[in-house]
């Protein structure tokens, strides 16, 4: 018995060594407009499912509370998810911030964090388009695909709006980039808010799905960028607008961009496996 432990111990040990270990990832809640209490545990529940990742949350205090305490080790993670958009932090923590993802960090902008800090220019920097929170044409210009390219432009007005929620056919832009290889050319993806007229910087992105914002539901009838990789110094951003609720999450296709986006964040490679069950250019795929 005792040498059968013996010689079977390193065996299991080695094996452990080289079963890939998962990637930590910290995911950043605490204040939002959204409800952030369902939608922080459905993040972590995708991202970890098939042991890809393992997620620590960081709750904020609430707004107007003491943030003495709140100081998030973000080089301790390859990649940081925000699900935030609330009061600006301290000075000390976007320092933090900026430096990590500037250092190579990744960072994957959910949803509604692209809400937050109009303010700071780094942040506004590295996820390219934000809106609300008073962004006008001083926070840059609006951005969208026509013929095929992304075209800025600086015309006055708000930043950030959304008709009423519908379900609307996303289009790759880009099908070979490693977060978007092997998903439909046109899937339709679940009930969700279609962000339009977002404004930033709109700098160093790349343009990996669009949907066209329809008149018919209070849109702009332009291609809105939805999906997009945005490089800031050293760091990959992945930010996807999309994700209001439970429902437009259970989207397969809201899976699979969230997951490979925050692996490509991380690693800079797409290692995980497709799922099979993916929305088509005219059928939701829910999960
Ligand atoms: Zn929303």
């Amino acid at each position: 018995m005792f040498r059968t432990l013996q010689f079977t111990l390193p065996i299991f040990f080695a094996a452990s060594v080289f079963a890939a270990a998962p990637l930590e990832c910290l995911i950043i809640d605490g204040q939002n407009n959204h409800k952030w209490q369902e939608t922080t545990p459905i993040l972590k529940k995708q991202l970890e499912e098939g042991g890809l990742f393992a997620c620590d949350v960081v709750t904020s205090p609430p707004a107007k509370g003491d943030f003495s305490g709140f100081n998030p080790d973000f080089a301790k993670y390859p990649v940081v998810v925000s699900n935030y958009n609330g009061e600006p932090w301290p000075q000390a923590v976007m320092d933090n911030f900026e430096k990590f993802v500037r250092n190579g960090g990744g960072f994957v902008s959910y949803h509604a964090a692209d809400n937050a800090f109009p303010e700071w220019k780094a942040f506004n920097q590295m996820i390219a388009l934000g809106g609300w929170g008073g962004r006008d044409e001083k926070s840059g210009p609006m951005a969208r695909f026509r013929d095929g390219r992304l075209v800025v432009e600086a015309k006055p007005g708000k930043g950030g709006h959304h008709g009423q929620r519908h379900e609307y056919q996303i289009a790759t832009r880009d099908a070979q980039h490693p977060i978007m290889k092997g998903m439909p050319r046109l899937w339709m993806h679940a009930k969700d808010e279609l962000y339009d007229s977002m404004r930033g910087p709109a700098e160093n992105m790349h343009v990996l799905g669009t949907a066209l914002s329809k008149t018919e539901f209070g849109g702009t009838g332009e291609h809105e960028p939805l999906l997009f990789t945005v490089k800031y110094g050293n760091g990959r951003v992945f930010h996807t607008m999309l994700g209001h609720d439970m429902e437009a999450m259970n989207c397969t296709g809201f899976m699979v961009t969230l997951r490979r986006g925050t692996e490509w964040a991380a690693t800079g490679k797409v290692k995980q496996k497709l799922l099979r069950d993916l929305p088509s250019a005219d059928r939701v795929a829910t999960r």
